[in-house]
């Protein structure tokens, strides 16, 4: 479970995240769905712990870890672009992360293949980043995201990069991977049919608030006030 609880976080007078409250249950899809400037990512990053709140909590299972440095909250990232190390090759890149928590190096090899394999790219460990396409890219990036096993993905608009076929197959992708390791997941989006195809629960943002939260089939069928019913109308 990952949790936020009274969050604030303001820029001078822009009030990125103005007291939010949220929840994702262990092993649950939860998608933050907002238009441009809502406050998607800064909520992530608080939760990440690359933003300092400037009021609230945010908690990872029964752990207080807003005073915790990112490192030790335990969670895997995987954002739009220009996640890999480019100096890296794509097996290195996967390892990093057990490189920095003191993992011996035929594991680390050993997990690292393993989390290719997950994203079905075994044959590509040696290649460099930069021979990758975009989507590759990013399975490799889901690949070092989850190779320490961790309880908790954010993932901060990871796919929005990808031309539409891509998109749709690491989604089914995402979501299989998801249920497979029953990983909870906060997944940011802009992108209402995104989040309506695979979120368990969907929050929805304006303007640094919480409109409201529920299902997909909530969420459409029962809005709780215009904006949210306007939103997820434009669905295309
Ligand atoms: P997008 O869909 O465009 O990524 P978002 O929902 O992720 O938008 P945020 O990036 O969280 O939105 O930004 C929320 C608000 O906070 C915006 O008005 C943004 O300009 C502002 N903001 C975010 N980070 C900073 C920063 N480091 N300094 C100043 N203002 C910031
Ligand atoms: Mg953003």
């Amino acid at each position: 479970r990952v949790a936020v609880d009274g969050l604030i976080r303001h820029f001078g007078s822009v009030r990125a995240v103005d007291g939010v409250s949220l929840a994702a249950e262990s092993g649950e899809f939860l998608a933050l769905l907002g238009p441009s400037g809502s406050g998607k990512s800064t909520i992530l990053m608080c939760i990440a712990g690359f933003e300092t709140p400037d009021a609230g909590r945010v908690t990872v299972g029964d752990r207080d870890v807003t005073a915790i440095p990112p490192q030790r909250r335990e969670l895997g990232m995987v954002f739009q672009r220009y996640t890999l190390f480019p100096h890296m090759s794509v097996l290195d890149n996967i390892a990093f992360p057990l490189k920095m928590r003191g993992v011996a190096r035929a594991e680390r090899e050993a997990r690292a293949r393993e989390a290719l394999a997950t994203v079905r790219l075994t044959e590509y460990g040696a290649r460099m980043p930069a021979q990758l396409s975009g989507g590759q890219q990013q399975r490799v990036a889901l690949a070092r995201a989850i190779v320490y096993r961790p309880p908790v993905l954010l993932m901060d608009e990871p796919l929005s990069a990808l031309d539409k076929a891509l998109r749709e197959e690491m989604q089914l992708e995402i979501k299989h991977l998801q249920r497979e390791l029953g990983v909870t997941v906060v997944f940011v989006t802009h992108d209402q049919t995104e989040a309506l195809t695979m979120a368990d629960r969907i929050a929805v943002l304006d303007h640094g608030r919480l409109c409201q939260v529920g299902t997909p089939r909530d969420l459409y069928e029962a809005p709780q006030d215009p904006f949210v019913a306007r939103f997820i109308g434009e669905t295309n």
